[in-house]
């Protein structure tokens, strides 16, 4: 009991560990690789971020001009970023949203 008092103490006078979720959110690190955003006006429909990407949870339809994407398979990897020839593609230092659906995102050229 002895050897425990100490860190009662401290446990009693300091702050809890945790966070109170979602009233309180821990801001991203700048590093963080979170949400995949498209600058559709930039993008060529080259398709070369739907053939690199390692989760396939991207589709890109040249005849139709359109970038599809699956943000609840992405794993936020960042490959299709590097890739990308027209640096279109970024990733914003958060995550998406939750969601209760599984729901692709569609960009067309005319968006
Ligand atoms: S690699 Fe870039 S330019 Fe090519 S389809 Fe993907 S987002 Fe568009
Ligand atoms: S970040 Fe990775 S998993 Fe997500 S779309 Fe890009 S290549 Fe695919």
């Amino acid at each position: 009991m002895f050897k425990m008092t100490p860190q009662i103490l401290r446990n009693l006078i300091s702050g809890p560990a945790t966070r109170a979720y979602p009233r309180q959110i821990r801001p991203p690190f700048p590093a963080t690789r979170g949400r995949l955003v498209n600058d559709i006006a930039q993008c060529n429909f080259c398709g070369a971020c739907a053939v690199k990407c390692p989760s396939v949870c991207i589709e890109v339809d040249r005849h139709l001009s359109r970038w599809s994407f699956a943000p609840h398979i992405c794993v936020c990897c960042g490959v299709c970023v590097e890739i990308c020839p027209r640096h279109c593609l970024r990733q914003e230092p958060a995550t998406g949203p939750p969601a209760a659906q599984k729901e692709m995102v569609a960009l067309d050229a005319k968006s």
